[in-house]
């Protein structure tokens, strides 16, 4: 094409607000864009500046504050270059993923230039998760694709995200690709375990926390440790294995206790599993634990500040939960802390965990950062 040709087909950007989308971040603001061609929505289209240089491609859907995603900052053909992306995650996996492991994130959005789309997988079992319409589009193109580089796996789709409604589709849970089973047995460092599909959280597994699982495996030792938030036991198990004492799990939820539960079984460290409470974690921390009683407290949260103007009170909730947990640690306890709100930056949430410290009266010092598992890239365009 020339430029005649891609002023045509093409969205045009304002000129003045085209810096970051020539800067390969991935998203175009509605405010962004001077104009469309004829589309339908959800359709890949060629992006131009105000000069009609060319930018890249994305998908569109009018009306939404993010506009456009782009996925391809080339002129290759865009569906040449979505398949070239889904490549490249899985080659990158390869690389990265730790030994005796068979459960990791495939695909992570944005960080692997499609944005939209999460796969993650569990030993021979794929779980996708779409979250715009543009995505929506591509599904049998994806399906195609990630058979032809993985071999024939059953996908099980588990879309829910708040990105989804805002984009106009409907909850989506199902097999969408073959049949595999309800649940499958995964392989985490060596360590077993099951993964629950329907009606579970996320997609079934918190894959982001594998890396500060294997480093609660190595503090764990000798120690008497209180898993908060618990989930399926992935802390737990990991605790046990690492030598601790004892490891008593709280959840809020029936069902994760219950996995963890059998998490424990599976791996053959029943005899390292305390308690395991279904409770709120706060109610646990005030009423029923001991000062002293743990010198290792893991604290992972759901997020308290799914939106922006959720900051303020999730702020409190944090210091509020970091305090009630260091008021109950001896001397030289352990705590690991964590947050997973996109609204709070790293830099506020040390000043909560700061704050806490203050109000527990505690000498606090940090060991360790958190880091997120490296099969969750981020891309220096997007950080
Ligand atoms: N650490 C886990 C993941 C935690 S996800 C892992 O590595 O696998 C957050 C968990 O917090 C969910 O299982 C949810 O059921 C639980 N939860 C949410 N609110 C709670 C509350 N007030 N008290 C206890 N558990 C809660």
């Amino acid at each position: 094409m020339d430029v005649s040709d891609y002023k045509k087909n093409s969205v045009i950007l304002k000129p003045e607000r085209d810096k970051h989308v020539r800067n390969k971040h991935p998203w175009v603001f509605m405010g962004a864009i001077a104009s469309y061609p004829e589309f339908e929505d959800g359709d890949i289209l060629p992006v131009v500046t105000a000069k009609g240089e060319f930018v890249g491609y994305g998908y569109f859907h009018k009306g939404q504050s993010i506009a456009g995603r782009m996925f391809s900052f080339t002129d290759d053909y865009p569906i040449h270059s979505l398949a070239k992306n889904i490549k490249n995650a899985i080659a990158l996996r390869a690389k990265i993923i730790p030994p005796e492991t068979n459960a990791y994130r495939l695909i992570n959005g944005e960080g692997d230039d499609l944005p939209g789309l999460i796969v993650d997988r569990y030993a021979d079992v794929l779980v996708m998760q779409i979250n715009t319409l543009g995505m929506e589009k591509l599904k049998p193109f994806l399906l195609e694709t990630l058979k032809r580089e993985l071999g024939e796996l059953p996908v099980y789709e588990k879309s829910g995200s708040q990105t989804r409604r805002r984009e106009g589709l409907q909850e989506a849970e199902g097999w969408i690709d073959g049949q595999g089973p309800a649940a499958v047995e995964v392989i985490e460092h060596g360590l077993k375990f099951k993964v629950v599909l329907e009606g579970s959280q996320k997609t079934g597994f918190f894959l982001d926390q594998r890396e500060m699982r294997q480093m609660v495996r190595g503090l764990a030792s000798g120690r008497n440790v209180l898993n908060c938030f618990s989930y399926t036991g992935g802390f737990s198990v990991y605790a046990a294995a690492g030598g601790a004492e004892k490891v008593d799990s709280v959840d809020i939820s029936d069902s994760a206790v219950a996995g963890a539960r059998e998490n424990f079984k599976i791996n053959n460290l029943e005899e390292k599993a305390g308690g395991f409470y279904t409770q709120d974690v706060l109610e646990f921390l005030h009423i029923r634990t001991k000062p002293g009683q743990y010198d290792f407290i893991i604290l992972d949260p759901p997020a308290f500040a799914k939106r922006a103007s959720d900051v303020h009170n999730a702020s409190r909730g944090y210091t509020q939960l970091n305090q009630a947990a260091m008021e109950k640690l001896p001397a030289g306890g352990f705590l690991l802390t964590s947050s997973c709100s996109a609204h709070i930056p790293a830099d506020l949430f040390q000043t909560l965990i700061f704050h806490a410290a203050k109000h527990a009266g505690r000498n606090v010092k940090i060991i360790s950062r958190h880091a997120i598992a490296a099969d969750h890239p981020v891309s220096l365009f997007y950080p």
